[in-house]
């Protein structure tokens, strides 16, 4: 059974030499990885990344919420990507709502309630196409987009780099979808709690590459790899063996992105599905 890094920006500058970062990673036991999208190029992107190394690169195609720009006609065109690559694509992802960019204020409230208008139509466009949803919602953003999940109720989803607070955490995990946590587990109290507060069945691993991250990590470059460190110590946390952590965060990210028994190849898995 092997990792899967749930959500990487592979489509960023530092991983240009695609075949070296899928390379490193598999050594270090990391076979699929999802590249997240974060706009038009962006999944323009990752679908050329796809097609470079297919049994690797999990495709998501999104619209990032922390860009205060986005508008209605880029979500439309997003959908249209979506739809022309349903076949190669596992997600829509990454798409949610604002926390950061208000928290700096490079966005506006207005822009913000824009970008809540907008993810209702991604989410029913994923919905439309079968597809999960990879969210973006931090702390405070993350009930306000369990609302929009539960109204729609698409196929799957997962809270990716979530900080939400333990009562929403909760209301996740009983709705039946997945939280995703990144190496802050290894160094951060607050995240540790998190993992310890999360069944392992709801449970998914990312790196947020190229993110970079502090304690052991400071200074290091940030590859899907970090995935197999993460689990060493999700593991430690949970009280079970990593093997158990690889088997469960590998079923978690089968039943989410719906290619359950298609081992590494998702498209193989849907066109054998029909
Ligand atoms: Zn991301």
């Amino acid at each position: 059974m092997p990792f899967i890094d749930t959500h990487c920006h592979l489509d960023a500058p530092n991983y240009a030499d695609l075949a070296a970062v899928c390379r490193q990673s598999e050594q270090a036991g990391v076979t699929v990885t999802v590249a997240a999208g974060a706009g038009l190029d962006s999944n323009q992107r990752i679908l050329g990344l796809q097609q470079q190394q297919p049994a690797h690169v999990w495709a998501a195609l999104g619209l990032h919420p922390e860009r205060p720009e986005a508008s209605w006609d880029e979500v439309e065109a997003v959908l249209a990507q979506l739809r022309s690559h349903r076949g190669r694509v596992v997600a829509l992802g990454e798409v949610g709502l604002p926390h950061y960019a208000l928290l700096d204020g490079s966005m506006t409230a207005e822009q913000a309630r824009r970008h809540e208008a907008l993810l209702h139509a991604l989410v029913k466009g994923a919905v439309a196409l079968s597809l999960p949803v990879v969210l973006h919602a931090p702390h405070a953003a993350a009930d306000k987009a369990l609302a929009i999940a539960r109204r729609y109720e698409p196929s799957g989803v997962v809270f990716h780099w979530h900080k939400g607070s333990p009562e929403t955490t909760a209301a996740i995990c009983e709705a039946g979808y997945f939280v995703s946590v990144t190496p802050e587990v290894c160094y951060r109290e607050r995240d540790r709690e998190l993992v310890r507060a999360t069944p392992l069945r709801n449970l998914l691993l990312e790196s947020d590459g190229p993110w970079p991250y502090g304690g052991e990590f400071a200074g290091q470059s940030t590859t899907p790899a970090v995935v197999a460190r993460l689990a060493v110590e999700v593991a430690r946390l949970k009280g079970v063996s990593l093997e158990e952590v690889r088997e469960l965060t590998w079923e978690n990210a089968q039943r989410l992105f719906g290619c359950g028994g298609s081992g590494s190849d998702p498209v193989a898995g849907r066109i054998g599905a029909g």
